[in-house]
């Protein structure tokens, strides 16, 4: 069965508990198999905003990437996500970093995430689940790591 990898970010509302619901829906479309702990981390592009929580998750799924990438967005519209500006703060943001090894590129779709090796909002829960990509977390420049920590998680 394909192995998936979700990117999850929030920063409006309840982004601690909509990230936790965005990953309890990916159930839905597959096994769960592995999943981060939460991170903050300061807004990309647009800074005026609130921080984001992220997280990645993994799935086995039998959906193929662009039912996958459907199915995503269904669940972004149940979690609250509204259509806004792109860079700006959003409810629920679910992007697939990587499905088994494949590169594919349409209109609507581009995987591996174009953003993947150079974000640390990505690489740091990335690498907590996953250790190959250790390496490429590590080679980010120490002020891009220094935007992301981990949120201790609830007593
Ligand atoms: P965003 O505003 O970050 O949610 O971007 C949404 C758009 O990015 C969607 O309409 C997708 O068609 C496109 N997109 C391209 N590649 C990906 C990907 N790997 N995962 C999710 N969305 C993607």
């Amino acid at each position: 069965m394909p192995i998936a990898t979700i990117g999850i970010g929030a920063n409006i509302g309840e982004a601690i508990a909509t990230v936790e619901r965005a990953i309890a829906a990916l159930g839905e479309l597959g096994r769960l198999t592995a999943r981060s702990s939460l991170y903050r981390s300061a807004p990309w592009g647009k800074r005026d905003q609130p921080d984001f929580v992220n997280a990645v998750a993994r799935i086995d799924t039998a959906l193929a990437p662009r039912a996958l990438l459907s199915a995503l967005q269904a669940i972004e519209a149940r979690l609250g996500r509204v259509a806004g500006d792109r860079w700006g703060p959003r409810a629920i943001d679910l992007d697939i970093l990587l499905y088994d090894d494949l590169g594919f590129e349409d209109e609507a779709l581009r995987i591996p995430h174009l953003h993947l090796f150079e974000r640390a909002f990505v690489l740091e829960p990335l690498a907590e689940i996953d250790v190959s990509f250790e390496a490429w977390r590590d080679a980010l420049p120490m002020g891009e790591r220094a935007s992301v920590e981990r949120i201790a998680p609830a007593e």
